[in-house]
């Protein structure tokens, strides 16, 4: 058991993008240059940009990302283009879309993966768990049934860029199937 030697630097990356981040609503100004969503946002879908930012889909709805801090393999976030912290910050249209979205990217997870469940949900403002405050996003996240014992024993394993490369391949030609099928 060699917990405590758990190679982990995207766990690093991630608190360093902790700093910055006050958690207030900011207009897309100077300190949300800093928010990877709004890159995100800019990318076209296919690209080496959208590949290297793990952006599976964009359009005038929003986007749909993995996240590079996953909670398990296949976790997605999906968010409105715009730099919003909140719901109400939103128009209706805007939610509308946002909901939309979700339901596409829970749609592609089980055509991908197929998990047996799924956690969806949005933490608002930092004390709630947004790593991202500003810029609100909702999680998606697939389940099994004994995937905390699964974590567990992945948490004693490298988890390595290439394996976030080889999932976004997997969900990106899934998800061009499925936009296929819909046409
Ligand atoms: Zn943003």
């Amino acid at each position: 058991m060699q917990y405590q030697n758990l190679w982990a630097p995207w766990r690093m990356a991630y608190i360093n993008t902790m700093a910055g981040h006050d958690g207030a609503a900011t207009p897309p100004t100077e300190q949300s240059k800093a928010c990877f969503i709004c890159e995100a946002a800019k990318v076209t879908v296919p690209s080496d940009d959208a590949g290297q930012q793990l952006v599976l889909l964009r359009d005038k709805r929003g986007l749909i990302m993995l996240n590079l801090y996953p909670y398990v393999n296949g976790h997605l976030l999906v968010a409105p283009l715009d730099h919003t912290p909140d719901l109400p910050g939103m128009t209706a249209p805007q939610r509308a879309d946002l909901l939309e979205l979700v339901t596409l990217a829970q749609s592609l997870l089980q055509a991908a993966i197929n998990p047996q469940g799924f956690n969806i949900g949005l933490n608002l403002g930092r004390c709630a768990g947004a790593g991202l405050p500003g810029h609100l996003h909702a999680h998606v996240v697939p389940r099994w049934s004994g995937d905390t014992n699964y974590m567990q024993t992945i948490g004693r394993i490298r988890v390595i860029p290439e394996a976030i490369q080889a999932t976004y391949t997997r969900l990106r030609d899934t998800l061009n199937t499925l936009q296929q099928t819909k046409q």
